[in-house]
């Protein structure tokens, strides 16, 4: 039991604030949709009233219960209709000026015991609370977008909230199916720590040329599992919100990686900004598949974890065959081959060409197979070219994996490909997180799977891939880069000095 019956959603005209509305009015409450806009709660009551539609035909409620439902949600634009409310979440714009501005004015309207809940996504819970005095009944409540659909929501307390109110707003969120985990009053939370600084690596790796958008979302999905490409992700929030995220994180965090990448702000500038505009980091270009493939000979020397004895691509190869392939890093300079492929782990394919850039026509070209661990290795094979490699070389080398039925894409010779590149910096991020107590491991991970469609969080799965690798791939792209973000996280560097 709660003791809460009566709700009031403040920005319920907006996206999220439509979301929520329909998440207290389908868990029994009666709820005050409050905007300053009559035209925008008018659109998400019509919006409310289709949603509930669908779930009626998909027999996911009944028709009585869709009418009991929208009846217990009323709109209003006057604040005084909300004094009798137990609980307030507000999702009005994300300014700290405004948001303490509307709980300092509702402190005066409200009864004592009524609880503020704020959706913030990158303000401080404790700063806003500042402006509501009662700032022991003021909880972070960050809900995901679309509200009305994912059940995750971050809860955090400010500095002052008492344990009666969290618990209070956190029993309210259960009883209306939703799934809360903890977390503390920090920049982002757990999800946007994550994701803010994930998403302007990927912008800066487009921007650096490391590959084209479409092949690092093929990347990301084919060689993590992800069940959406970060370009996706990003052309679907927007590059603006991106670029408002960044300038919300980097001052208050001195991340540089939060910092808004230049690609951002010349995207938005230009009026690129994902979905909403037309046209975003995608551009739609797509490359078709090989059908047919020249011979490929293993003339391979070392060990190759990514294609173990008896992986059915070892048994297709056939001596004196126009591509030759080293396994484990071997590699033989042949000019009378179409191409000369060489498995990499975490060096360059300029280690093994010396890089020749002068040279014309090198068909030497790199590749690794992605794996995890213990894993079972990917369907993913990065290609690596350098500024002169042979595009027939490149081509031959797309064919013989693509023919054998890998997903297939091409980056530039730079630190840690695509996979490690990006995602080795979100390791150490959640390592981090986890020493620095703003969750737990397994919040922090089904918070990831929940929120973003992950198969598995980011600490289960470097732990997997084991820290003493993590360690040895992230020094080796910190060497390279000399970016702090691959500094590799204390769990890594005790996991290596253990042994
Ligand atoms: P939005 O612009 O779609 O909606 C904001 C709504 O608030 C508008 O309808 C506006 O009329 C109303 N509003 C603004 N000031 C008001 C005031 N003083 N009184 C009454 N109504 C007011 O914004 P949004 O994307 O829904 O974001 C709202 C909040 O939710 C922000 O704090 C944001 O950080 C957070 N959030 C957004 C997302 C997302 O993906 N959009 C996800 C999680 C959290």
């Amino acid at each position: 039991m709660t003791g809460i019956k009566k709700v009031a959603i403040c920005g319920a005209g907006g996206t999220m604030g439509a979301g929520i509305a329909i998440v207290a009015a389908r868990g029994g409450y009666e709820t005050v949709c409050f905007d300053m806009s009559a035209d925008a709660l008018a659109r998400q009551r019509a919006a409310a009233d289709k949603f509930f539609g669908k779930s009626v035909d998909k027999g996911r409620m009944s028709a009585e219960d869709k009418e009991a439902t929208m009846a217990r949600m009323s709109d209003s634009t006057d604040l005084n209709e909300l004094a009798d409310c137990d609980l307030i979440i507000e999702a009005i714009f994300e300014d700290l000026g405004v948001k303490k501005e509307l709980f300092g004015k509702l402190n005066e309207i409200c009864k004592p015991e009524t609880i503020f809940a704020s959706n913030t996504s990158t303000l401080s819970i404790t700063e806003i609370a500042g402006g509501s005095g009662r700032d022991d009944k003021v909880v972070g409540m960050h809900f995901c977008l679309p509200a009305q659909v994912m059940k995750l929501i971050e809860m955090s307390r400010g500095i002052n909230t008492s344990d009666e109110t969290f618990s209070t707003a956190w029993a309210w969120t259960e009883s209306c199916k939703q799934i809360p985990v903890e977390t503390q009053d920090k920049p982002g939370f757990i999800l946007n720590a994550l994701l803010v600084p994930f998403n302007n690596d990927v912008i800066r790796a487009i921007e650096a040329g490391l590959c084209t958008p479409e092949d690092l979302d093929i990347a990301i999905k084919s060689g993590l599992g992800y069940k959406m490409g970060p370009c996706t992700l990003l052309d679907l929030i927007g590059l603006d919100t991106q670029v408002r995220l960044g300038e919300a994180f980097y001052p208050i965090t001195l991340d540089k990686r939060a910092a808004v990448p230049p690609l951002c702000r010349r995207m938005v500038a230009a009026g690129r900004l994902g979905n909403k505009s037309g046209s975003g980091l995608l551009t739609g270009l797509t490359s078709e598949k090989a059908t047919e493939a020249p011979g490929y000979a293993i003339v391979g020397t070392g060990e190759s974890r990514s294609f173990p004895a008896g992986d059915a691509f070892l048994s297709g190869g056939a001596e004196g065959a126009p591509v030759t392939i080293h396994l484990g890093g071997g590699f033989a300079p042949d000019d009378s081959k179409t191409a000369v492929l060489v498995e990499l782990d975490t060096e360059c394919l300029g280690v093994h060409t010396g890089e020749d850039l002068g040279r014309e026509g090198s068909n030497a070209v790199g590749f690794a197979r992605y794996r995890n661990g213990n894993d079972a290795p990917s369907n993913l094979i990065e290609l690596v070219k350098q500024p002169n490699t042979d595009p027939q070389a490149l081509a031959a080398a797309r064919a013989v994996f693509e023919v054998a039925g890998f997903d297939v894409v091409v980056c530039a010779d730079q630190p840690g490909r695509i996979i490690d590149r990006l995602v080795r910096p979100k390791y150490n991020d959640a390592l981090r997180f986890l020493d620095e107590g703003l969750a737990t491991a397994e919040d922090m991970d089904k918070t990831c799977c929940m929120g973003l469609g992950y198969p598995d969080g980011p600490l289960e799965r470097v732990q997997r891939g084991g820290l003493g690798r993590h360690y040895d791939v992230t020094t080796a792209l910190q060497e390279m880069s000399g970016q702090p973000g691959y500094a590799p996280a204390r769990a890594a560097v005790v996991a290596k000095a253990r042994g």
